[in-house]
């Protein structure tokens, strides 16, 4: 095995020089700095996924999973009244192999919804916009790219984000003497980074009700920059009707720990390691997401572990049709990949995996006139 990697990276020497001048930093700020600082931020540098990457995302496993998104988007577009134009949105697109597949069953299965459509992606990653505009050059498709959500026109959205929300910033809290205080990130004797509680004291309004039950050391996050865009995405939703499919892992209701984690060659590594060169994400509380989504005046049509919701739209029966009169290797391939993206147990998306549907309070689908 190599010998652990114990360099200082250049952002851990700007964080250190900016903590000396300015004292310790929230977890927020470190996680913001990591992704996004201009300079050595992990998605303004590098194109992460893959095999000679740090991490692999369900598109990039299998073309199965952007066809099950496809199909559930042609079947939503068709219960909610064949609206025209369709604006397809997706947020952090990664490669665009996402959009691309989507886009091969729309053009395949509904002509008349690929007539309508405008696709919109939302990047900040210059790489890795450039990695979008070479995979969709071939769809037959004009894509408009955009710096954030509220650029892209108005009107009904078909929107997905797979992978998007865990890469936004969490904020950490951490009991401490007794109280619920936001855990910063800090310089120790041997001026190395650390966590260490902050003097700041969480409102108490943004901890669940049994927080004063707590032992010390229980953590406890909150992530109002995800609260924002599930609130944008919402808002929209509600104005002018459509769908998004939001997927992550996470769970379902929120809870208390620390999933603060940092990925770097298919490892999990230690998030104050390697700032800048690992990905740095967190769990995603569906709850609240869903809160913000209701909040904003949208739907919450469904909200269901990725394997049942791929199961549910047939990946099963598609992927028996994609193995058909292939080679036995071929169709063990295939049958690892829906085993990875829909199965149970350590190792596969199909539990630790969220999806979830959010639409315009008066869009009529099944699932819709459940809640
Ligand atoms: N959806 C892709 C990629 C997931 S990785 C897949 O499943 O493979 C996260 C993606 O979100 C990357 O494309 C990253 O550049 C993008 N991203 C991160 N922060 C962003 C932000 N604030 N706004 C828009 N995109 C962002």
């Amino acid at each position: 095995m190599a010998p652990p990697d114990t360099r200082r990276t250049p952002l851990a020497d700007k964080i250190a020089r900016l903590i000396r001048t300015t004292g310790p930093i929230t977890v927020a700020d470190y996680f913001d700095l990591c992704l996004s600082d201009p300079e050595h931020g992990y998605y303004r540098t590098r194109d992460p996924f893959g095999q000679a990457g740090d991490f692999i995302t369900a598109p990039e496993i299998t073309q199965l999973f952007g066809e099950m998104i496809g199909l559930f988007l042609v079947d939503i577009w068709r219960r909610q009244g064949l609206r025209r134009p369709v604006r397809l949105v997706e947020i952090g697109p990664g490669r665009g192999t996402l959009m691309r597949d989507v886009l091969r069953v729309v053009v395949k299965l509904a002509p008349e919804m690929t007539s309508a459509l405008t696709v919109h992606l939302v990047e900040t990653s210059a790489p890795l916009t450039e990695a979008q505009r070479s995979t969709l050059a071939a769809s037959g498709t004009s894509c408009e790219w955009h710096a954030t959500i509220d650029e892209v026109p108005q009107g009904y959205t078909l929107l997905v984000a797979n992978e998007f929300f865990d890469a936004l910033p969490v904020h950490q809290f951490v009991k401490a003497l007794g109280a619920f205080r936001e855990r910063v990130v800090a310089l120790d004797d041997e001026d190395a980074l650390t966590f260490i509680p902050g003097p700041a004291t969480a409102d108490p309004a943004l901890l669940p009700a049994d927080a004063d039950a707590q032992p010390d050391g229980t953590i406890f996050e909150i992530a109002p920059a995800r609260e924002a865009v599930m609130r944008a995405i919402a808002g929209r939703m509600a104005t002018n009707g459509g769908a998004a499919v939001i997927v992550d892992y996470g769970h379902l209701v929120t809870g208390y720990g620390d999933t603060l984690q940092a990925v770097k060659g298919h490892r999990f590594d230690d998030p104050l390691a390697h700032p800048g060169e690992a990905d740095l994400t967190s769990h995603v509380d569906f709850e609240a997401l869903a809160c913000a989504a209701r909040t904003a005046g949208a739907h919450v049509a469904a909200l269901m572990a990725q394997g049942d919701f791929l199961v549910s739209l047939g990946l099963l029966e598609r992927a028996g049709r994609f193995g058909a009169g292939k080679s036995e290797a071929e169709q063990e391939a295939i049958r690892v990949a829906v085993e990875r993206i829909a199965g149970v147990g350590a190792g596969n998306m199909g539990e630790l995996f969220k999806v979830m549907v959010v639409t315009g309070r008066s869009d009529t689908s099944p699932a819709a006139r459940t809640d």
